[in-house]
C-alpha cells in the first residue's frame, strides 16, 4: 500500500524530509504551506542580496516538482484544516512549520512605536503575503539592532545598503521605494557579548565591509579580550577569523561615508525609551562571571535611536494538537517522532527548527530531516491506515471550506509573473508580494 503522507512546511526541512520519503519508493506526499509560494525562508528569511543562498529553491523545486509529490499552497494547517482532519486523509503527518516567531527581551518599551522584530522586518523587505506592505518608512536617523548573529547582520547590511545595491535583486517595489527615501544614516549593532561570542559567521561579517555607502565603526576598547574569552578563542577558528575582520576596521579611522555601522559589544538593552514612539535605548555594559555568564556592570548609556530592530533569535510556536515544550520552543520528540508523556505519538513527526530550535544552516536540515523520515519509515508497518485515500479527497474537503489552494502549477504561473513584472520595470525579477496579487497570478494554473 502507498504510504501517504503530508508535511507542513515547504522551506529546507520539509522539502529535504520530501527528498528521503521520495527515495523509498511507495509514498504519495502532500506539502503543505500557508503561503501560496514553497521554500520557507528560502524565500522569506534568506535576505535578497543574498541571491546565491536563494538560489537554493532551484534545487528544492525540482524535489518538489515530481509526480508523486504535490504542493498545496495557501492552506493553512490548523485553521483551514486541523490537524485531526488531516489525519483522515494521511497515514502520517510530519511539521516542518519552522520557528515563526522571535524571541523577546524582555524589557521596558518593548512594544513602543517603532520597536519592531527582525521577524516583522525581514517579513516586509521580502514580501511575505502576511506582512502589510506600509509596515516600514525608515523615517528614522539612527536604528538600534539588538543581536549579533546572522539576521542581526541582514538587518545592518539592508539598512547601510544604498537601493542602488539592491536594484538587481527581487525584492519587492514597496520595500525598494521605501530604502530609496531612507532617512537612516546610523546603524548600531548590540551585542550583550563579546565579539568571540558573537554568532554571526566571518562571511557574512565581512559583507558589512563592501557596502559602497557606510564606514563600519568598531571601538578597539570593546575588542579587548577577558580570560575566559580568549580560552573560547583559543578552540574556535571562526571567531579568530571574526576578530581579525573586526580589529581591521578598528585599527581604520572612519572615511566619511554617508551612512555608519557602528558594531557594539557588552552593551545590553534594558529598556527602550520613549512616551509613545521609541526615541533611544538604554544599555548597560556588560562583562562576563566566574561562571562565564553574562552579569551587568551598573554602568549604563543611551544609544540615540527612533527605531530599534530585535534580532534575538527566533522561537517556535504551540502547533495545536501536538505537545509544546516552552522552555526550548519546541515540538518534543526523540529522532524526530513527536513524544507525548514520554511515549512517541505514533503517525507524528517533526523536522527542522520546531524539531531542534532555531540553529544551523540550510545544509544543516538535510541531516535533520533524514533522522525524522527514518523514524518514520521505521513506524510505517505499525500505522494505522488513513480512512480517506483517495487522493482527491482532501482537495474536496478544502474546496468544500473554501480554501483556494495554490498547486505547483499555479507557483509556477506565480514565477512567470514575477519575471513579466521584472521585464515591465527594467529588473530581472519583481517579487509579488500581496496574497490577491498572487492568487491572481496563480488562478490561471490552480489545478492539481
Ligand atoms: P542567533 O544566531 O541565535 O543570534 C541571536 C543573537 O541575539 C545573539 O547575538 C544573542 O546573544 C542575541 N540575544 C538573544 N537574546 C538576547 C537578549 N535578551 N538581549 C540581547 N541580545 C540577545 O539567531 P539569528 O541571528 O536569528 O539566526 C538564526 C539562525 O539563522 C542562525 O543559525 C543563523 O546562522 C541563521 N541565519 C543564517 C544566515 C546566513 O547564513 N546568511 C542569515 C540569517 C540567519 P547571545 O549569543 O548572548 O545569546
Amino acid at each position: 500500500m502507498v504510504l501517504r503522507v503530508a508535511i507542513i512546511g515547504s522551506g529546507p526541512a520539509g522539502v529535504y524530509a520530501v527528498e528521503a520519503l521520495t527515495r523509498r519508493g511507495d509514498v504519495a506526499v502532500d506539502v503543505f504551506d500557508r503561503s501560496p509560494c514553497p521554500f520557507g525562508l528560502v524565500r522569506y528569511g534568506v535576505a535578497p542580496d543574498h541571491e546565491k543562498i536563494r538560489s537554493i529553491s532551484a534545487a528544492l523545486g525540482n524535489v518538489l516538482d515530481q509526480s508523486h509529490v504535490r504542493f498545496l499552497g495557501n492552506v493553512d494547517v490548523g485553521s483551514d484544516i486541523s490537524l485531526a482532519e488531516l489525519r483522515l486523509f494521511y497515514d502520517a503527518v510530519l511539521f516542518a512549520s519552522g520557528a515563526a516567531t522571535d524571541r523577546r527581551l524582555d524589557v521596558p518599551g518593548e512594544d513602543l512605536l517603532g520597536s519592531f522584530s527582525s521577524t516583522e522586518f525581514v517579513a516586509w523587505y521580502n514580501g511575505h503575503p502576511d506582512a502589510p506592505l506600509d509596515t516600514f518608512t525608515l523615517d528614522a536617523r539612527s536604528v538600534a539592532v539588538v543581536g549579533m548573529g546572522n539576521v542581526a547582520v541582514d538587518l545592518g547590511r539592508l539598512l547601510a545598503k544604498t537601493a542602488d545595491e539592491l536594484r538587481h535583486t527581487d525584492i519587492g517595489d514597496h520595500a525598494l521605494s521605501v530604502l530609496e527615501r531612507s532617512h537612516v544614516t546610523d546603524i548600531h549593532m548590540i551585542g550583550r557579548r563579546g565579539p568571540v561570542q558573537a554568532k554571526f559567521t566571518t562571511k557574512e561579517l565581512r559583507e558589512l565591509g563592501e557596502i559602497a555607502n557606510a564606514d563600519v565603526i568598531v571601538d578597539e576598547a570593546e575588542l579587548v579580550l577577558d580570560e575566559a574569552s580568549e580560552q573560547l578563542l583559543a578552540t574556535r577558528p571562526a571567531a579568530q577569523r571574526n576578530l581579525k575582520v573586526l580589529r581591521d576596521w578598528a585599527a581604520h579611522l572612519p572615511s566619511g561615508r554617508p551612512r555608519r555601522l557602528h558594531l557594539r559589544f557588552w552593551q545590553r538593552p534594558v529598556e527602550v525609551l520613549g512616551a509613545t514612539r521609541v526615541t533611544g535605548l538604554r544599555v548597560e555594559e556588560t562583562r562576563l562571571d566566574e561562571a562565564g555568564n553574562v552579569v551587568g556592570t551598573g554602568r549604563t548609556a543611551t544609544i540615540d535611536a527612533q527605531m530599534v530592530l530585535r534580532a534575538a533569535g527566533y522561537r517556535g510556536v504551540p502547533i495545536a494538537g501536538l505537545p509544546f515544550d516552552d522552555r526550548a520552543g519546541i515540538v518534543p520528540n526523540a529522532a524526530g517522532r513527536v513524544v507525548g508523556d514520554g511515549e512517541p505519538l505514533l503517525g507524528l513527526y517533526v523536522a527542522g527548527w520546531i524539531k531542534r530550535g532555531p540553529t544551523g544552516v540550510i545544509g544543516t536540515n538535510k541531516a535533520d530531516a533524514r533522522e525524522t523520515v527514518a523514524s518514520l519509515v521505521e513506524d510505517a508497518q505499525l500505522l494505522p491506515p488513513a480512512p480517506n485515500r483517495d487522493p482527491e479527497d482532501v482537495l474536496r474537503f478544502l474546496t468544500q471550506r473554501d480554501v483556494r489552494v495554490v498547486s505547483w502549477a499555479g507557483w509556477q504561473a506565480i514565477e512567470l509573473a514575477e519575471s513579466q513584472l521584472g521585464q515591465q520595470r527594467g529588473r530581472a525579477r519583481v517579487r509579488i508580494s500581496e496574497r490577491h496579487e498572487l492568487l491572481r497570478a496563480a488562478s490561471g494554473a490552480a489545478t492539481l
